[in-house]
């Protein structure tokens, strides 16, 4: 299993190699797919990963390319090959618009503005880990904010600029073979309903409920971005307005991200096995805008997952077409005149009122049972609560 750990350097006069490093990597970055085009306008083909990186290390031993150096042989090859992946993404991308499959498009790797460059990565050679909080990257020591222990055998280390201009470093390991968990079952599973005015409905009647960090910080950010349209371009009120305005977003990243773990962590301890709708999130954005983007509920299943993963709960995904909402849960019966404004409802056939949202929960929760094999719950069983 790969893992990622991440933290966040101390601030230091030394960081500004990091900073130039990161910058001379958007400059390579952008050297590169000035080749990518030249090659392709000459010779009508897409230049290969092999041939590109054959080049970069020839370039390199150039006199006016002597500052490559300071970001390492490594470095440069992993900036070739993130773009090589990105054209074979590309690529891919035409065949499959062009069979029919998908509409989504997606464009080739382009040009970048150096100064928004945001990362390198190094794989086993240019840095070394050194005892303490301490970490050497050519033959500069950095020190980072150690929070909890590196696990495993690190592959690579990331060197990442966030909008504020603080650095973090980014472990990425693969761990050795993990023991299997020892889950103490709690016996309890439940389905729930995703929703904009309750986050999370179950099935058993518990509800979870979610800041909503972005529309909290709709003023602040409106102030940031006001001055920052009065600031003249270049100038250092600019800079400053700038990093206000990621500062506000930071925040509300920051609480968002609070949220979504510690509620997958009580999920996690309370459910065996938790049963979600497939969401379809361009149509909620369509029909919702912002406040969907707001509740990240897609970060937030990932992150369940995550969490799943290391508790032994199961997670289960009901198929997007399901009609959870629709069916009643009492009778069975399918009603297609039940609107998105419709909070209650009345089945016509079985004449039982129902909560939407727990209805919903009720239905998911039936059909994860179902596909699971286990937890069979009968239809009256389940409506009495309901
Ligand atoms: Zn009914």
């Amino acid at each position: 299993m790969r893992k990622t750990f991440s933290y966040k350097l101390y601030r230091s006069k030394r960081n500004k190699r990091l900073h130039r490093q990161i910058g001379g990597g958007g400059a390579i970055h952008n050297h590169c797919i000035a080749l990518h085009r030249r090659y392709y306008r000459l010779y009508k083909k897409s230049l290969s990963l092999y041939a590109l990186q054959a080049h970069l290390a020839k370039s390199k031993k150039l006199p006016k390319y002597a500052w490559w150096k300071q970001l390492g042989a490594q470095a440069i090859q992993n900036i070739a090959a993130r773009i090589d992946q990105g054209y074979q993404a590309f690529f891919a991308n035409v065949k499959a618009r062009k069979a029919g499959k998908i509409s989504r498009r997606v464009g080739p790797p382009s040009f970048r503005k150096v100064r928004n460059a945001k990362s390198f990565t190094l794989s086993q050679t240019g840095w070394k880990l050194l005892d303490g909080n301490r970490l050497k990257i050519g033959s500069t020591i950095y020190k980072y904010a150690k929070s909890r222990e590196i696990d495993g055998t690190i592959k690579t280390v990331t060197i990442k600029r966030d909008p504020l201009g603080d650095l973090y470093v980014y472990f990425s390991c693969i761990l050795d073979d993990q023991p299997p968990i020892d889950r103490v079952m709690t016996g309890k599973s439940a389905g729930f309903d995703f929703g904009l005015t309750t986050y999370l409905t179950g099935s058993d009647r518990n509800e979870y409920h979610a800041p909503q960090p972005l529309k909290h910080h709709l003023k602040a950010l409106a102030k940031a971005n006001r001055q920052l349209a009065s600031k003249k371009r270049g100038s250092h009120n600019l800079k400053q307005a700038l990093r206000n305005l990621a500062r506000v977003h930071k925040r509300v990243a920051n609480q968002r991200q609070a949220f979504h773990w510690e509620l997958a962590y009580t999920l996690c301890a309370q459910y065996d096995c938790i049963a979600l709708e497939t969401l379809h999130l361009s149509g909620m954005k369509a029909l919702w805008g912002r406040k969907v983007s707001d509740l990240g509920f897609a970060t937030f299943v990932g992150r369940l997952h995550y969490v799943a993963s290391k508790t032994g709960t199961v997670v289960q995904h009901i198929g997007t077409w399901f009609p959870s909402t629709k069916l009643c849960s009492a009778c069975g019966c399918i009603h297609q005149a039940i609107t998105l404004r419709d909070r209650v409802w009345t089945c016509p056939d079985c004449g039982i009122t129902h909560q939407r949202d727990h209805n919903a929960a009720v239905n998911i929760f039936r059909e994860g049972a179902s596909s699971h094999g286990g937890h069979l719950v009968s239809q009256a069983s389940a409506c009495m609560d309901g």
